[in-house]
């Protein structure tokens, strides 16, 4: 098969109450994962699990050891939980903290509703990073509910005040959604208005256990419109300070880097997710029975990345439509993401959509970096030369 497994690359999903959550958004693929996978139990990891992934995270020599903690809602374990977690990580790391100088960094997703000034004195005492999940203003949020179907936006809002007061370090995630598609001049203004320098987009995928499309799935072309628009909206702002994942992706490939968001990486690695209960798993897209590869109670992470069963999983290549590899694309692209492959076929769904993107948004890069028209003097252009300056003096990144 070819792959190099890059155990040192990777990185670890760690889920400490499985998929508890105190809310009920409708999109949300990750909803009932544990209910079938663990059969309805309590699902609170225990340090002892914590300690023995770590352990065995740290084991593999991560480049950059990093910890990202998702749920369900993680807060929901309680904050102490999270004291001992860093705690254990200092333990384990021992001797290594010279070559490891900045420690393990830990990312921790949450909805931001029960976050209050103990969280994130914690968060910015222990150096987290923190990502707030929030699809824009109250009207883009609106699939983001209570479980008794209040709005979450005002808790959201409020939680990125706290971060702020508190001096932590964080960025949104946005899902792109039936609710936000069609309004991505609104979704960046929101991202003004509320001073958010870093922003991560993910388009809505599947419930984990269904094919690759299912009732909350985007259409192509508005999620194609969605992204064309966006990346028009963000040049025209003219300020390279605001970071778009999706956008600084395509940057990347546009200068010969490799591309940082798995969708857009030739196999699945990177990002393997560890259940409360220290079940591992491919990525948190895959959390099925088929798809669970090990524990870390029964064997070593390393035996368990090294696997068949991993190794057939990473090569999404394997099986790809004939289309891919003659397409331009191909180098960024990959066929997408394997979850959003409906039954029988092998290429995302959103194939068209994507080849518009990618055509559109290389064409109008091009425009900025040749300083076209009203782009001979803009900030954009001037960002886009010192990233390509530095592409060129460091070409492997
Ligand atoms: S299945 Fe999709 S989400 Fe999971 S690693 Fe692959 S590309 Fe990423
Ligand atoms: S754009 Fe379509 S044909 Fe090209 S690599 Fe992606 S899925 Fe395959």
């Amino acid at each position: 098969m070819g792959i190099k497994i890059p155990l040192d690359a990777t990185q670890i999903m760690v889920k400490p109450v499985g998929s508890l959550c105190n809310l009920d958004c409708d999109y949300c693929y990750y909803k009932g994962a544990g209910v079938h996978v663990f059969d309805g139990q309590m699902s609170m990891m225990s340090l002892e699990t914590f300690e023995k992934a770590c352990k065995q995270y740290m084991d593999l020599s991560p480049n950059v050891p990093a910890i990202h903690w998702q749920g369900g809602e993680p807060t929901l374990r309680g904050v102490d939980f999270f004291r001992d977690a860093v705690d254990i990580e200092g333990r384990v790391l021992g001797k290594q903290f010279r070559i490891y100088e900045r420690g393990i960094e830990n990312h921790f997703q949450t909805n931001g509703t029960m976050l209050n000034d103990e969280w994130c004195g914690f968060f910015r005492e222990k150096g987290f990073l923190v990502g707030l999940s929030v699809d824009g203003n109250s009207d883009m949020n609106r699939a983001r509910v209570f479980r008794e179907g209040r709005e979450v936006y005002e808790g959201s809002i409020r939680s990125v005040g706290l971060l702020r007061k508190h001096g932590v370090d964080f960025n949104i995630l946005s899902v792109v959604s039936k609710y936000n598609v069609s309004d991505s001049a609104g979704f960046f203004k929101f991202l003004l208005d509320n001073r958010i320098q870093y922003s991560q987009i993910i388009s809505a995928k599947p419930k984990i256990g269904r094919s690759g499309f299912d009732e909350h799935s985007l259409g192509v072309e508005e999620y194609a419109d969605f992204m064309k628009s966006l990346f028009d909206t963000w040049v025209e702002d003219d300020n390279p300070e605001i970071h778009i994942n999706t956008i600084d992706d395509l940057l990347r490939v546009a200068l010969g880097r490799t591309p940082m968001i798995c969708e857009s990486r030739p196999y699945c690695a990177g990002q393997v997710t560890i259940e409360w209960n220290g079940d591992v798993y491919p990525c948190d897209h895959n959390v099925t029975e088929d798809l669970r590869l090990g524990n870390v109670h029964d064997g070593c992470l390393a035996d368990i990345l090294r696997s068949d069963k991993y190794v057939s999983f990473l090569d999404r290549t394997a099986a790809l439509d004939e289309e891919c590899f003659n397409c331009s694309w191909m180098r960024i692209c990959f066929g997408g993401c394997p979850r959003q492959r409906k039954d029988g076929e092998e290429k995302t769904y959103l194939c068209s959509g994507n080849k518009k993107i990618f055509e559109y948004v290389f064409t109008k890069m091009n425009e900025v970096f040749r300083g076209e028209g009203r782009f001979r003097d803009s900030r954009m252009r001037g960002f886009f030369v010192e990233l390509k300056r530095d592409a060129e003096r460091n070409p492997v990144e």
